[in-house]
C-alpha cells in the first residue's frame, strides 16, 4: 500500500473516531497528513468526519491552492498551514470542537495556567504558540492538536478532552482550580512516556483568545 493511500485511510478512521466520541458534529472538525514538503492531505469542507471515504480527501500545497481532488478543501486550512510552516516536526493535525473542552474555550477558562489572551485574527493568534505547544485551546472555537502521526495528534486530542472532564468535575465538586506546576509536570511526564521525549514543544497545551467563529 502506498503511503498516501494508507494516510486517506487512517484519516477516515480517525475522522469515524472524532464521531463518534462526540468530537464533531454535523460537518465540523478536520484534519490532515503532510504528504511531503510540498503536498498537504486534507479532509474536505460539507462532509461529516464520520461518513468520508478515502477518495473524498483533497490534496493541497503549502499556499492552500488545490492540487489534487474534486471537493473543496476544508475553509481552515489556514491553521494547518500555519502548524506545519511552523513546525518542521510535525506530520499530522487534528482539529475538532470536544464539548467539554470547548465550553472551558467558550467560557474563556484556561485548562492550565499558562493560558493567554491574543485578539487578532486566527492564524496570526495562533502563531506565537505552535512552537511551545503540541495542543491548542482556542477560545470560541474548538481544539486543534498535532504530532508525529494521526494517530498521536488524535490522542492528544482525547487527552485534552479527558483533562476537561475532570476539571469539569473537580469544579462541580467545588475545589475547581487550573493545574499547578505539578499537575503540568505529570502531564510532561505521560506525554514523554506516550509519545518519546523528542518533541519540539516544551509545554503541552495552550488556550488562545480568538474572535468571534465557529466552524
Ligand atoms: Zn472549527
Amino acid at each position: 500500500m502506498s503511503a498516501e493511500r494508507k494516510y486517506r485511510e487512517e484519516i477516515v478512521r480517525y475522522g469515524r473516531m472524532l464521531h463518534e466520541r462526540g468530537f464533531v458534529a454535523a460537518m465540523d472538525g478536520n484534519l490532515s497528513v503532510r504528504l511531503d514538503h510540498q503536498r498537504i492531505l486534507v479532509t474536505p469542507t460539507c462532509i461529516s468526519k464520520g461518513a468520508m471515504r478515502s477518495g473524498d480527501m483533497v490534496i493541497v500545497d503549502l499556499e492552500g491552492t488545490r492540487v489534487a481532488g474534486r471537493r473543496n478543501v476544508t475553509s481552515e486550512i489556514g491553521m494547518h498551514l500555519l502548524i506545519y510552516r511552523t513546525r518542521p516536526d510535525i506530520t499530522a493535525i487534528v482539529h475538532a470542537h470536544p464539548p467539554t473542552a470547548t465550553g472551558f474555550a467558550a467560557a474563556g477558562m484556561p485548562l492550565t495556567r499558562y493560558g493567554t489572551p491574543g485578539t487578532s485574527e486566527l492564524a496570526k493568534t495562533l502563531e506565537p504558540y505552535v512552537p511551545h505547544y503540541d495542543a491548542i485551546l482556542m477560545s470560541n472555537h474548538g481544539v486543534v492538536t498535532y504530532g508525529d502521526t494521526i494517530e498521536h495528534a488524535y490522542m492528544k486530542m482525547e487527552t485534552v478532552e479527558h483533562f476537561a472532564q475532570i476539571a469539569l468535575v473537580t469544579h462541580l465538586l467545588g475545589r475547581q482550580q487550573p493545574l499547578t506546576g505539578v499537575d503540568v509536570e505529570k502531564l510532561l511526564l505521560a506525554r514523554t512516556k506516550y509519545f518519546g521525549g523528542k518533541m519540539a514543544a516544551s509545554l503541552p497545551m495552550a488556550m488562545v483568545r480568538e474572535p468571534e467563529k465557529v466552524s
